[in-house]
């Protein structure tokens, strides 16, 4: 029972920066995933206002920077779950996509659905920025195909994380699908 007493512990407070008149709490919350893994979840939320965020840090994972590699070629390897973090650099070779380190990117946790969702509407509103007739049209429509494939568990990718500092991490759903090369110090330097 001591882990009931740890959830939804408040651990800071300080004054709304959105309405400047709420007081926010942050909540700690530590979440169980069904799979043994543990997620550290910090909520921030005003008490007069609307505004408020949650932040998903995983506490029981790799820490290693390192490569990993997860081979998707069906439904259920769509529902791995994936954790890039801010020094996480994502790819699907394949498809030529891939999300870039950054201060701009938060924390992501989704699975590999979510992803390829989220690539599906980045290139939705770049081809919709496009010329009329524009030569690039036929191949983004080429791409817009393989992502819905991908989605149905119809094409076969590869998703990739670098990660130089470690905390970005996979949960593959078939652990025979995943691999991790862990970075030597050398390649670090
Ligand atoms: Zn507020």
């Amino acid at each position: 029972m001591s882990d009931e007493k740890e959830n939804n512990k408040i651990i800071y407070s300080f004054k709304c920066p959105s309405c400047q008149q709420g007081i926010i709490d942050i909540v700690k919350n530590i979440y169980n995933v069904p799979d043994g893994d543990k997620m550290l979840i910090l909520k921030f939320e005003c008490n007069t206002c609307n505004f408020h965020k949650n932040d998903v840090i995983p506490l029981t994972t790799n820490i290693e920077p390192g490569i990993m590699t997860l081979r998707v070629i069906n439904e259920e390897d769509l529902k791995s779950k994936i954790y890039r973090s801010p020094a996480g650099k994502l790819e699907i070779p394949e498809l030529e996509l891939a999300v870039e380190p950054g201060p701009r990117a938060d924390f992501y946790y989704t699975n590999v659905e979510g992803i390829l969702y989220r690539f599906e509407s980045a290139v939705l509103i770049y081809r919709n920025n496009l010329d009329e007739n524009d030569h690039e049209k036929s191949e983004i429509d080429e791409l817009l195909d393989n992502l819905k494939k991908a989605m149905d568990g119809r094409f076969k990718f590869t998703l990739k994380i670098t990660d130089t500092q470690g905390g970005s991490y996979i949960i593959p759903k078939n652990k025979s699908k995943y691999t991790f090369k862990k970075f030597e110090k050398i390649e670090l330097e």
